[in-house]
């Protein structure tokens, strides 16, 4: 097998994660920088610099000169409220983010010795971050597009019958010259319509795009959104053995192969936007390994405290 240079990145080891993040003091200080790279700054309108700094119970707080507005380190990102430490959160944004092929919540669980309830809210929390850094780019160029089953695969025509939990959606691949991969997008559609087409395509691709498909008539549903559309007719062959395909049905491959390994089953329909979306922001990260836990971070600062319909009414709050 000739060498790969994303298999063999040395991305970020253990210890020197733990050298660098391994207290509550080395967290909250990341944290802080990741916040405000200019330092601390007024979340109210003031916008003002000066402050004073002092502790509620533990909880890093600073006050405003100003306008005399407390704000602690967590409120306002995705760590407000949270009863774990945040050596314990950036443990898991740690785990979950080199995690090739993803994480369960049972493995997460037990890696950070927290409940399973706990668990299950840090990796959901952070799957939307991620989600929600993807929703801000659009594909590019040339994006070859197929038409794929969470819980199932199409064949014969039989689309979505037969398993309540199977969920249609479309993968597309952004390719360069040379058409090897660049960007991916996963997204759960509500069936393969025109009409659901065009909604995806709106959202996910930039106006210009030459979309490739196998030919499925619903991807026409890209010009509706100012695509273009080239569809290649498989005829009897697979469209994984057409060239044209190859990088989206390998990049499909990967998923089902992580998604087998790394999760149980899980509720398709309620959270499988999430899902693709972590695989996705994972693979668009590839080259950089090594700083994808601060690009997370980022994200998690950024994506603001989670609102209460993410929470399952039966889950304690972690
Ligand atoms: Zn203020």
């Amino acid at each position: 097998m000739p060498m790969n240079r994303i298999q063999f990145q040395a991305g970020l080891s253990l210890p020197a994660f733990l050298e660098r993040f391994g207290t509550e003091g080395q967290c909250e200080a990341a944290l802080e920088k990741a916040r405000w790279p200019q330092g601390f700054c007024c979340p109210r309108r003031c916008g003002e610099a000066g402050h004073s700094e002092f502790r509620v119970g533990t909880l890093k707080t600073f006050e405003c000169r100003a306008c005399h507005r407390q704000t602690s380190l967590i409120a306002g990102t995705l760590f407000q409220a949270t009863h774990l430490a945040l050596t314990i959160w950036f443990l898991a944004i740690y785990l979950i983010s080199q995690a090739k092929t993803g994480l369960s919540s049972l493995a997460l669980m037990r890696k950070l010795g927290v409940s399973y309830p706990s668990a299950w809210l840090i990796q959901h929390k952070l799957m939307q971050a991620m989600d929600e850094r993807n929703a801000q780019y659009t594909l590019v160029g040339e994006v070859q597009v197929e038409d794929a089953y969470l819980g199932g695969e199409r064949s014969g025509g039989k689309a979505g019958r037969g398993s309540e939990n199977k969920v249609p959606f479309v993968a597309a691949v952004a390719v360069d010259a040379e058409g090897h991969p660049i960007y991916v997008k996963m997204a759960p559609i509500p069936g393969f319509t025109r009409k659901a087409i065009a909604d995806w395509a709106k959202a996910d691709l930039s106006p210009g795009c030459l979309v490739i498909s196998d030919g499925l008539a619903c991807f026409a549903g890209v010009v509706d959104a100012g695509s273009q559309h080239k569809p290649t007719i498989v005829g009897g062959r697979k469209p994984k053995d057409l060239p044209q395909f190859r990088w989206i049905n390998t990049i499909l491959g990967n998923l089902k192969t992580g998604f087998g390994g790394a999760y149980h089953a899980f509720d398709f329909a309620k959270y499988g936007s999430r899902y693709l979306a972590a695989f996705a922001y994972r693979f668009n990260r590839r080259f950089h390994l090594e700083s994808l836990p601060t690009r997370l971070l980022a994200a998690a600062v950024s994506i603001g405290p989670p609102p209460e319909r993410w929470l399952r009414q039966t889950e304690a709050s972690c």
